[in-house]
């Protein structure tokens, strides 16, 4: 990836330079809207206060996500315009690590965007991706923000939505789904209605999320379900707040 943008790798804003020139690709590539861009300088400034590292109770809440999706019986990642952006072929991977379906589901939904964001899933090997289909709604939500595949989110029991919108979290959470959502910002209502929230970068989750599945992937159920069970998302949020505020000098995180 390090040829995708020109900046050099030991700079000390690589990470972030990268982040805000792929976003912008994915404008110029109708896969992102603008209101993408403002979402991912909000993510930057809350990532920025992290440390722009994965503390240890968004690791124990990926490890918690991945057991989730290896129990589910029908697990759905929840794909928008800044999530293909930024990590399409880790979508991929998690997807075929959990076995999993990838669906399109946007907050400013197009059917074109929804077709080019399919596209680009499919250049970073998604064999399948749902989200066209679009014939169910969740409930309590306005008609286009509502569409879903009746195969696929609206079926689901696990759903992963990373960077969603606060409302749709909740009326999602309302379809008595487990909802594992990654967001930075752990004050967001996406976030405080999460089964499971992830307070990191999609760009680190993802990926961790992947790892643990990979790792616990032949383990008992019970196994799975102690993890699951063991979960304190109080606890995670807490903690994450804390180190947003006073940085990282507490230990228990
Ligand atoms: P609500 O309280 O309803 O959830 P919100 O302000 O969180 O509202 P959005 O505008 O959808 O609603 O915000 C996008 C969210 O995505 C922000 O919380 C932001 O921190 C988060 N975000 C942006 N980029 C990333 C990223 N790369 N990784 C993780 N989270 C991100
Ligand atoms: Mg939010």
């Amino acid at each position: 990836m390090s040829d995708e943008v020109d900046v050099p790798e030991d700079h000390p804003r690589y990470q972030s330079l990268l982040t805000r020139h792929r976003i912008e690709a994915g404008v110029e590539k109708g896969i992102t809207s603008t209101q993408g861009l403002i979402a991912e300088g909000r993510g930057e400034a809350f990532d920025y206060l992290l440390g722009e590292e994965t503390i240890p109770s968004a690791d124990r809440a990926a490890r918690a996500a991945a057991a989730h999706f290896l129990l589910a019986e029908h697990p759905v990642i929840s794909v928008n315009g800044n999530v293909a952006a930024l990590v399409p072929g880790e979508v991929v991977e998690l997807a075929e690590a959990t076995d999993a379906d990838i669906e399109v589901n946007l907050f400013g939904r197009t059917e074109e965007r929804v077709r080019a964001i399919a596209a680009h899933l499919r250049e970073y090997g998604a064999s399948e991706v749902k989200g066209l289909t679009a014939d169910a709604r969740i409930p309590g939500l306005s008609h286009e923000r509502a569409k879903v595949d009746r195969d696929g989110i609206y079926d689901a029991d696990v759903v992963l939505v990373p960077l969603e919108d606060g409302d749709r979290a909740e009326a999602l959470g309302e379809m008595g789904k487990t909802e594992v959502v990654i967001d930075l910002n752990p004050l967001s209502r996406s976030a405080r209605v999460a089964t499971v929230p992830i307070i990191d970068n999609i760009l680190r989750a993802l990926p961790n999320v992947a790892r643990h599945a990979r790792d616990l992937s032949g383990s008992p159920r019970e196994t799975l379900t102690e993890i699951v069970e063991g979960f304190d998302r109080e606890g995670a949020l807490d903690a994450a707040e804390r180190r947003l505020r006073e940085g990282a000098t507490r230990e228990s995180e």
